[in-house]
């Protein structure tokens, strides 16, 4: 049985079995993902983040290095940018304007008074931009700090570049390496179906109902919003600009989008994201190992569509009417915070202050769409991760019909190219 087939099913019987026992016996559930489904869920997550940093250190190095000339490196970085952009203002609009149609917020009655929530502080943009430049890269390395990782990484790719001969034996190193952490990701990913039943069983069995019922509108509004920005802005660009057969694509990405329904991370999704784009939709390595892991990390255009619905839902709930340029505001400052989002379960929440702030929206209101929101987390880290590929498909397009030929060693196995 194909590995997608095996986690689609482990999957569905992680959340039958989390609904049984949720509804069934609490207690019971309690000891089973105390020993079992957690357990079973960190040992997979933990695999695939073990892979995480060297994985998107040597594959940008190498990727950069193989793009080679600046020209054609400034061309793609300035094309990747520019989709990440569009694209994450497009599913901010989708999402502010479906929640303005159904007013989720004046669907019931919240009880406003009492919520508390504390908020982190976002650090000023100029701090976040000066901090990309790691003054220690290993300390980067150590903390997982993906934007750090990356500007080192580009560096070193531009280094091997102009330096070609005279650094060879370290670009063929690190181009063994990259190979090495693909195998690795192949050998993890055949774990997958059990991790994918321990997250989904915890997370589904932890969840109780009335908290959902509730929030039904809100839930339904984030979700319309995230298939329509799915299939109609992906399903287009890869249509149009791609020129690929979205559903084909779509088929073949399949264990990625598990991946990131389960764990709720786009860069635990990264390893297997990268696979599929490389080894099935025939994405040339270079821009696979560019685009992707920068995709990752500031590219979440879910995560935009949540804070698009979640501040007028909010706004509803607290009575406030946002004015054109508030949510201009909007649209503005969730770009920014779905950049600065890391790429983990709820990050995108906390940073949901950051906009509720910039038009005087109370962050108290967080707290009633806490609840809710590790599903929504689920289903929003697909369209993360889609986003990502969807742009790395466009971007191997566009550079084909430039001209641009992409040598064997960057074609991993075109043969299978869908
Ligand atoms: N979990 C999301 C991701 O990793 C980020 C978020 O929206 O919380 O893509």
């Amino acid at each position: 049985m194909n590995l997608a087939v095996q986690i689609l099913i482990a999957l569905v019987l992680g959340a039958i079995v989390g609904i049984i026992l949720n509804i069934t016996s609490p207690a019971l559930f309690e000891k089973l993902d105390s020993f079992l489904f957690s357990p079973l869920g960190t040992i997979f997550l933990n695999l695939i983040k073990m892979l995480i940093v060297p994985l998107v250190f040597f594959s940008i190095s190498v990727g950069v290095a193989n793009i080679g000339d600046p020209k054609k490196l400034g061309r793609i970085g300035a094309k990747t940018m520019i989709f990440f952009l569009i694209t994450t203002a497009i599913a901010i609009i989708i999402g502010i304007t479906l929640a303005l149609i159904f007013k989720p917020g004046e669907a019931g009655t919240f009880k406003t008074d009492g919520l508390s929530y504390e908020a982190t502080k976002a650090p000023p943009a100029s701090e976040t931009l000066l901090g990309i430049i790691p003054a220690n890269p290993i300390e980067a390395m150590a903390s997982g700090a993906m934007l750090q990782i990356i500007f080192f990484a580009l560096f070193i790719g531009l280094g091997l570049s102009f330096l070609g001969e005279k650094t060879a034996s370290v670009q063929r190193f690190f181009e063994q390496a990259n190979e090495l952490m693909m195998f690795l990701v192949t050998l993890v990913m055949k774990v997958a179906p059990f991790g994918t039943f321990g997250l989904i069983a915890s997370a589904v069995g932890s969840q109780g109902w009335s908290a959902l019922k509730a929030m039904l509108l809100y839930m339904v509004v984030v979700l319309a919003a995230l298939a329509v920005h799915f299939f109609v802005i992906y399903g287009g660009a890869i249509k149009l600009l791609a020129k690929r057969n979205p559903l084909q694509v779509w088929k073949a990405y399949i264990p990625a989008l598990t991946v990131a329904f389960s764990t709720s991370s786009s860069s635990a999704t990264l390893p297997v994201g990268m696979e599929i784009a490389q080894k099935k939709l025939g994405v040339p390595k270079s821009i696979s190992s560019f685009v992707q892991p920068l995709g990752a990390t500031i590219n979440m255009d879910g995560t935009a569509i949540m804070q698009g619905v979640a501040t007028i839902f909010i706004a509803q709930v607290f009575g406030v009417e946002l004015t054109l340029p508030q949510m201009a505001m909007v649209v503005l400052t969730a770009v920014l915070a779905s950049i600065g989002t890391a790429a983990v379960p709820g990050a995108g929440l906390i940073m949901l202050a950051m906009v509720l702030e910039s038009v005087g929206l109370p962050v108290e209101g967080i707290a009633l769409i806490i609840g809710v929101d590790r599903l929504l987390d689920m289903t929003r880290t697909m369209a993360n991760s889609t986003g990502d590929l969807t742009c790395a498909l466009y971007v191997t397009e566009s550079e084909k019909n430039k001209g641009v030929t992409f040598n064997d060693k960057d074609v991993a196995d075109s043969s299978s190219q869908v």
